[in-house]
């Protein structure tokens, strides 16, 4: 029986076939040698994409875990240097804790981040002009998956299942509970229809992994099967102002087509 249960599409994305909308999956305070790894692992092998706010000492420190972030398809933002309250720093302060985070976050090869989530959801009037000065997003979140305040994995996913398309949820690189939830968060996403996405820096919204979320994709495009040696070949299906349909034709043992 041939099977393919996902198709890559455009840059090496990895998704499910049909996707109704996006959310922006978020894991802060990283990077670390104790936790990204694990977290890397867990979300390829669901087949999910997420943003990684990032500290900047810890980018730092770990210059090999931003890599293995970005070779894992995830997106890398700016969460401060050092963590600190910065609505009680002055705007200089602000201004070296986000610059130094651009620079660790470029010299590990994580790129230079359009995204910046400021600690504790924290901002005022002068945080966002120093973010403007770089050319920095703000991204807060619309769902708090109180993971950092001992949430448990029941808990975690029920937050995720809180989530329609273009929102974004806050979670952490490091509690265990958020690791071990992962896998129940991508089953509950593809059976709503939702793919994980990319953060648009524009709106600040969950966006497909393109940056698109109309469409873009105007035919052609050839996916791998996996299993059994089928063939999927994706090509463009009907589309409307904010959704499009793919179809992904299997061929192999028997021949399918999935919409
Ligand atoms: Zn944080």
């Amino acid at each position: 029986m041939a099977v393919a249960s996902t198709v890559t599409v455009g840059a090496g994305a990895s998704q499910a076939a049909t996707c109704n909308g996006y959310v922006g999956l978020t894991f802060d305070d990283g990077p670390s040698n104790d936790h990204t790894p694990a977290l890397l692992n867990a979300l390829k092998q669901n087949g999910l994409r997420a943003t990684m706010f990032n500290e900047g000492q810890f980018a730092a420190s770990y210059p090999a875990q931003v890599k293995a972030q970005v070779d894992a398809g995830m997106w890398v933002g700016n969460h401060s240097y050092t963590h600190p309250h910065l609505t009680q720093q002055s705007q200089a302060q602000m201004d070296s804790e986000i610059s130094r985070t651009q620079q660790a976050i470029a010299n590990a090869g994580g790129g230079t981040p359009k995204l910046f989530r400021p600690p504790y959801g924290e901002t005022n009037s002068t945080l966002k002009s120093v973010e403007a000065k770089y050319g920095l997003t703000e991204i807060i979140w619309d769902v708090d998956s109180q993971d950092w305040n001992g949430a448990s994995v029941d808990a975690i996913v029920q937050a995720n299942s809180r989530l329609t398309n273009g929102q974004v949820i806050l979670m952490h690189e490091w509690p265990a509970n958020t690791l071990a939830a992962i896998p129940r968060i991508a089953q509950n996403l593809a059976s709503r229809g939702l793919c994980a996405g990319m953060i648009s820096p524009s709106t600040g919204r969950a966006v497909a992994p393109d940056g698109g979320g109309t469409g873009g994709g105007n035919g052609g495009g050839t996916g791998g099967g996996n299993g059994g040696g089928c063939t999927a070949t994706l090509s463009a299906g009907q589309q409307w102002s904010d959704r499009y349909n793919l179809n992904v034709s299997v061929t192999g043992s028997s021949n399918w087509t999935v919409t």
